[in-house]
């Protein structure tokens, strides 16, 4: 079959690999409708180098038909249209039954994020196909009458944007901070807005992403042109902001988002600082102001169930993120595009 491969730093290649097949009897496997590129998939097309990964099929946020399911896959039968979690749990483990699929102790045990489909370690789905391990765990049916961009995003930056806005505790009344308009940083945004926020300040250098943000009913705020802590402030008789959801992935930003909210407040740490130490004066920034910090890696099987039937209510519109769309046979020009920030790209969407 066909697929995108990582050959090493910015070499994504379309090109031939093996047929997917089932190798535990709790395997699935799909034949896949629709594939994003995420902004996560750009870590390796700028980060390590070949001798580090070899070569691997790129690619977790996934959606598609089984084609065939392993002899204990009991939730699923061939045909069913599923969309996939981008962690993989395996369903049985202390901390899967937890929720913390992303910690599964049976799919890390080669160490933290070694779980994620499109890695060295799991095949992705910017493929044909793709082998879906523990698919009772990890697949979820997509409801008739749904089309496969509405749901797409489940697999990972939706769950992710939400996870934001629950880490950070958003309520009814709340002023919130979202650093990044990307597309993880419009879903904080869509979920802060859901949960109740009275006013949610969105924070990015692009002025055409933050136009968009105001349309959404955000407060846009260009840093270049103003000062994030003082408009906090002034907008919340001189507090702060309640909430603060980083969604870039900067240790600048980090910071920024610690800055701008008030004693007691609490931050949200969504995008993925890879490779670089934040660092803070941790009396003064953390512990004067009695902070909550929280990151982590999202875990879309605890919250797919609870956002799917926003979107069938037609509460919240995910396609909204979607600017380009193209064949897979495309993708390497879609990495492209994404990573340049042409064309005033913000999601691109790849059908095999
Ligand atoms: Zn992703
Ligand atoms: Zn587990």
């Amino acid at each position: 079959m066909k697929a995108i491969v990582y050959q090493g730093q910015k070499q994504i290649v379309y090109q031939n690999v093996p047929d997917p097949e089932i190798q535990a009897p709790t395997d699935a496997i799909l034949k896949i409708e629709k594939t994003a590129i995420c902004g996560s998939d750009l870590h390796f097309y700028h980060g390590p180098t070949r001798e580090d990964l070899g070569e691997f099929t790129l690619g977790h946020e996934f959606l598609g038909t089984i084609e065939e399911i392993g002899t204990d896959v009991r939730r699923f039968k061939k045909g069913d249209r599923v969309l996939v979690s981008c962690t993989i749990g395996c369903g049985g483990c202390a901390l899967c039954d937890e929720n913390l699929y992303s910690g599964c102790m049976i799919n890390t045990a080669m160490g933290p994020v070694t779980n994620v489909f499109g890695s060295p370690l799991n095949p992705g789905g910017q493929a044909e196909g793709v082998k879906v391990p523990f698919a009772d765990t990890n697949m979820f049916r997509i409801p008739e009458g749904l089309d496969d961009e509405q749901v797409l995003f489940l697999t990972d930056i939706l769950p992710t944007g939400y996870m934001g806005a629950d880490l950070a505790e958003v309520s009814p009344g709340d002023t919130v901070v979202v650093i990044g308009c990307g597309p993880v940083g419009v879903f904080a945004q869509l979920s802060a807005l859901i949960r109740g926020a009275a006013l949610v300040i969105a924070v990015d250098l692009d002025d055409g992403r933050l136009e968009k943000a105001q349309a959404r009913g955000c407060r846009p705020l260009n840093p270049s042109k103003e000062n994030l802590d003082e408009v906090a402030k002034s907008l919340t008789d001189g507090r702060g902001a309640d909430c603060a959801i980083e969604a870039v992935g900067n240790p600048a930003t980090v910071q920024a988002a610690m800055s701008c909210v008030r004693s007691g407040g609490r931050v949200a740490v969504i995008g993925v600082v890879a490779g670089e130490q934040v660092t803070l004066d941790f009396l003064s920034v953390v512990t004067g102001k009695n902070l909550t910090i929280r990151s982590g890696i999202v875990n879309p099987q605890y919250y797919i169930p609870k956002l799917l039937p926003m979107i069938e209510q037609g509460r919240l519109d995910p396609t909204e993120i979607i600017t380009h769309r193209m064949d897979l046979s495309e993708g390497p020009r879609g990495y492209e595009i994404f990573d340049n920030h042409e064309e005033d790209v913000l999601k691109v969407v790849m059908t095999p």
